[in-house]
């Protein structure tokens, strides 16, 4: 058996020029090149005589060439090839459009199997450019269910197929079996070599499937193992102890009382903090639910143990917005705030670096500056992260990386439905605030369409009166020509509102915006200066305008229910009724249908399960934000019972052999090995 780690380029027929296009693709072992799976299949199996073939029936058609095929230029530029076909069933005329060689390739009298598209006019029968090939050849590509495989410049599906096949022939069928034996059984799944096989040259569509059930689960397991590994490692690490104090301490400073959830997140994160191990921790919370509260709680107790805290925010706003409230909460407690952007003017940084190096700031706040090169920490106990997601996996590490093995925590609003979060973030412990505080009110949401332009700029109208502010959110920051539905673009609709309210003040903030700019607009809007801010998404995240009461998005059907429920979430923050008013022109059930979701509930994960339910899951994992290395054939969304079944079985088996070191489990260990290697700086 060959090695599976050979290059591609030793695969017999892959030369220099095909190993470099492969490479494009991702593929560069012959392991690599067989688990290159199809990314459709064409299923060209059906024989038919041509004379019951349908209109616009996709066939096979064994047949003879009725005469020589005629070759006739048009004009320059379109050479036609002609012949006539015919079977015991009849007869059907057959043109190739610019492939003059066709004439040369099919024999009057000589037998071949023709796939293509059957059209019939009247008794006429005829095919456009059908493939063709003589019959029972091998490696053929009709008579059978094809693959199609995801193609790069100077690759085609007839050349990437043939080196598939190579491949498969290289490996003599004997892909290494990670499932053991009896897990095989159990989950009733074919072997190793009968699924590599068939994804790629299936037999028919039953051995198809058997195959596609054996790889998901194949590649779900390997990543169950992978993350569960990556836990029991972690766990052994050791970490910082930080004596946990009375959190009532703390509590007993608040303007309010925390939730019950607000409060178990807290006493896991100390738990973990005081077990002399090192805390790796997500807080998960719907928008609003408090996680701001927290963080600072802990920040406080590591203080309590001598410790310093440094907390990254996604963007400048935010990390001034923190500031605010965290110093607001705990400066009066006597620890020193500060924070380091990278818009402060640069004497302002120096100064703080030396401050954070020196030891005489118990907590920083900022953006990704936070990680620069320069930056030091004297003792960095704990290293919170707020919206994770907007955050490269990597970033989060360097700065875990700053200080002597400090503590983390992240905070993520982002929900995920259950059981993803379970396999995601397998290798962070998770605390799940499932409870707003009290006396938050349920934003009222609508979905609407144009009809209601007036009706709703009565309410806009309405509610600046009394004094609030509105969120107008667009899809596009300019207007785009290319795309062809009309499309509000942020500029052109802050115009319009402009002159539709002469009496207010519109502000307009988009991403494209410097962020110093950025930062001006969203200030003056947080400070009541302008009455209405027609954005891009960038104001998704965090920011805290207690005032605003209406949240309007337009094109709403170009959103994930998500990100609209996290848009939402800017308002009703404060203690006014608050709204938020979908406008949608887009036709159809099922853009109506996903609104009126958001119209119904406002629990973020049960909105993130419909989302996935109706669109998949390209909204969670299109980013890869969640880090995971990418699957090939698994769809972390909808293949989530086969995910959790493969989650029971690597947990059972890592109980059984944590090190994966029995004989029997050494191909398993390799891959997991591998996908650790591979993963390094995309897992976290
Ligand atoms: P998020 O989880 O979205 O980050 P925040 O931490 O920004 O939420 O909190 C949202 C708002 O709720 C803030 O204005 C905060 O002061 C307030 N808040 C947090 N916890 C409580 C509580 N237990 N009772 C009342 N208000 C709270
Ligand atoms: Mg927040």
């Amino acid at each position: 058996m060959a090695d599976l780690n050979t290059p591609v380029r030793y695969v017999k027929g892959i030369g220099e020029k095909k190993a470099l296009a492969l490479g494009k693709l991702g593929v560069f072992s012959l392991y690599d090149l067989v688990s290159y799976f199809p990314r459709k299949y064409e299923d060209r199996s059906v024989y038919k005589p041509i004379a019951l073939a349908q209109d616009g029936e996709s066939v096979c058609l064994r047949a003879l060439v009725a005469d020589t095929p005629r070759l006739s230029r048009v004009r320059r530029g379109l050479e036609l090839v002609k012949l006539r076909i015919v079977d015991e069933s009849g007869m059907a005329e057959l043109t190739y459009f610019n492939q003059p060689y066709v004439k040369d390739n099919l024999h009057r009298g000589e037998s071949y199997v023709f796939f293509g598209k059957m059209e019939v006019h009247g008794s006429r029968r005829s095919m456009v450019n059908p493939i063709y090939e003589r019959e029972g050849q091998e490696g053929g590509v009709t008579g059978r269910i094809v693959p199609i495989y995801r193609l790069c410049a100077g690759l085609s599906q007839r050349t990437l197929m043939q080196a598939v096949r190579q491949g498969l022939e290289a490996c003599a069928g004997l892909v290494p079996e990670v499932l053991p034996e009896s897990l095989r059984q159990r989950c009733q799944l074919v072997q190793a070599r009968y699924a590599y096989e068939n994804i790629h040259f299936p037999a028919d569509f039953g051995a198809l499937e058997l195959a596609r059930r054996r790889l998901i689960f194949e590649e779900l397991f390997v990543l169950a193992c992978a993350l569960g590994r990556m836990r029991s490692s972690r766990v052994r690490e050791n970490g910082l102890p930080v004596a946990a104090p009375d959190p009532e301490e703390f509590y007993a400073s608040l303007p309010f009382r925390p939730t019950n959830a607000q409060r178990r997140a807290v006493a896991d994160a100390l738990a973990d903090m005081g077990s002399g191990q090192l805390m790796n921790r997500l807080v998960q919370g719907d928008v609003g639910s408090g996680k701001t509260l927290v963080a600072a709680a802990l920040i406080w107790a590591v203080w309590k143990s001598g410790l310093g805290s440094a907390f990254m925010a996604p963007t400048e706003i935010l990390a001034e917005q923190h500031f605010a409230t965290l110093s607001g909460m705990l400066s009066p407690l006597g620890l020193r705030v500060g924070r380091l952007t990278g818009a402060m003017p640069a004497k302002e940084k120096r100064e703080v670096k030396a401050a954070l190096k020196s030891g005489e700031l118990d907590l920083v706040i900022g953006t990704h500056a936070l990680l620069s090169a320069d930056v030091e920490y004297a003792r960095l106990g704990l290293v919170v992260t707020d919206e994770q997601h907007r955050f490269g996996v990597n970033q989060r590490s360097a700065l875990a990386g700053k200080g002597a093995r400090p503590h983390v925590l992240v905070m993520s609003a982002t929900p995920i439905p259950r059981t993803l979060a379970l396999i995601i973030y397998g290798d962070l412990d998770v605390s799940v605030i499932d409870e707003l505080p009290p006396g938050r009110q349920k934003v009222d949401t609508f979905a609407v369409n144009e009809s209601y332009r007036q009706r709703l700029n009565n309410f806009i109208r309405r509610l600046t009166g009394e004094g609030r502010q509105v969120f107008v959110v667009c899809p596009m920051v300019e207007d785009n020509e290319e795309l062809p539905q009309k499309l509000k673009s942020a500029q052109e609709h802050a115009k319009e509102l402009a002159e539709t309210f002469p009496e207010l003040r519109v502000a307009c903030v988009h991403g494209k915006m410097k962020a110093k700019d950025k930062d001006a607009v969203m200030a003056a809007f947080a400070a009541g200066e302008t009455d209405i801010l027609v954005a891009t998404t960038v104001i998704e995240v965090g920011v805290d305008v207690p005032n605003a009461a209406l949240m309007i998005v337009e094109n709403a059907e170009r959103f994930g229910l998500s990100q609209l429920h996290q848009l939402r979430g800017r308002v009703g923050r404060g203690s006014h009724k608050s709204y938020c008013v979908l406008v949608s022109d887009a036709e159809g059930e099922d853009v109506r249908a996903r609104l009126s979701i958001l119209c119904k509930s406002s629990d973020g994960f049960r909105i993130s399960e419909e989302d996935l339910r109706l669109r998949g899951p390209g909204d969670f994992f299109g980013s890869r934000q969640h880090g995971l290395p990418e699957t090939h054939i698994a769809d972390l969304g909808a293949d989530t019972q086969v995910l959790q079944r493969a989650k029971q079985e690597a947990d059972a088996l890592l109980a059984a052999d944590p090190e994966l070191k029995a004989p029997e489990h050494a191909a398993l260990r390799e891959r997991v090995e591998k996908l650790f290697q591979a993963g390094q700086d995309s897992f976290n």
